[in-house]
């Protein structure tokens, strides 16, 4: 019988904590805690990310600054926002709402974020120090996956994992954090030859591909732990994950859905990094 790890309700026990540790900051510093919010254009989908992050901000206790910027906005413009945000003292986290209208050097703009303000987790210099174990930002997403194992007790060391997928923001953060918890990861992609074998070895799946049901069940091992981190629309423009949730459930220990898996914890982890960078500095 598998056990649904309930990402809505681990987030929303992780809030009520992060908030309780924000007001304890906030009472023993006389500072706020906040987080620089820059959103350039309207691109819809990014207009509710921001929108959520800043009713998150509000749950628990963090002032958020929303910096709205024309969809034309001259990159000179943009850097400039970002130094100053870098070295004002109100701001402990700057979050950069991608992707960035066309015309805009995302990588040079990021590159302004200072590590400690970097709460995405996505600079070089917080990357590079995930990769040497070292004190750091991590990118949201994975490092929620990595409470979802810390709050169901599942044991890491020795575990054969496979992550599928290889994006900065997900699927190398995510076997780094692994390999750093002592399991034996995997890293698969498109070029993966033998998916399935490999997928069939693991103890631990974490999918992270962006295609609707590929994770099928004749690719999971009887026992085996599954997060499912894809967010997609199916045939009937339904939301759904990588993996075929009602055909592998069964084989699974563990198991998350979509929605209401990894999804809810990714806003709660932004909450967690903004309040450590508060508190590292
Ligand atoms: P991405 O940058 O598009 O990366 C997708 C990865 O999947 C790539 O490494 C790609 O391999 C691999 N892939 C594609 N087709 C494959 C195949 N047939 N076999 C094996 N690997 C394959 O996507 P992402 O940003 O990491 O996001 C992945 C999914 O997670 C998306 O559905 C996204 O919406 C979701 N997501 C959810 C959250 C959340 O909060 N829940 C946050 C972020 C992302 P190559 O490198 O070889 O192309």
């Amino acid at each position: 019988m598998y056990k649904l790890i309930d990402g809505k309700k681990l987030a929303r026990e992780m809030r009520t904590k992060i908030k309780q540790d924000v007001d304890g900051y906030k009472q023993q510093t006389g500072k706020e805690i906040g987080l620089a919010v820059v959103l350039v254009g309207e691109d819809p989908a990014s207009q509710v990310y921001v929108r959520n992050k800043i009713k998150a901000c509000e749950e628990v206790g963090i002032r958020s600054y929303a910096y709205y910027l024309d969809a034309g906005t001259a990159q000179a413009r943009v850097e400039e926002l970002i130094k100053s945000l870098a070295v004002d003292n109100k701001i402990n986290g700057i979050l950069v709402q991608l992707p960035l209208p066309g015309h805009l050097d995302s990588k040079k703009i990021l590159e302004l974020i200072p590590y400690a303000k970097d709460v995405d987790g996505f600079s070089a210099e917080n990357i590079g120090r995930l990769c040497m174990n070292e004190p750091c930002l991590v990118a949201c997403t994975p490092n929620g996956v990595m409470k979802m194992f810390e709050s169901e007790g599942i044991s890491l060391s020795g575990k054969n994992a496979v992550v599928i997928g290889r994006s900065n923001i997900v699927g190398k953060p995510m076997a780094m954090l692994l390999t750093n918890a002592n399991a034996t990861v995997t890293l698969c992609h498109s070029k993966t030859a033998d998916l399935k074998e490999k997928c069939l070895s693991a103890d631990i799946v974490v999918a992270a591909i962006g295609k609707a049901k590929f994770i099928t069940a004749d690719m999971i091992k009887q026992g085996a732990v599954v997060i499912d981190v894809g967010m997609n629309r199916d045939e009937n423009g339904k939301l759904c994950g990588d993996v075929d949730f009602e055909n592998v459930k069964e084989k699974c220990s563990y198991i998350t859905p979509v929605p209401g898996g990894v999804g809810p914890m990714t806003i709660t982890m932004l909450m967690y990094n903004t309040y450590l960078s508060a508190k590292r500095s």
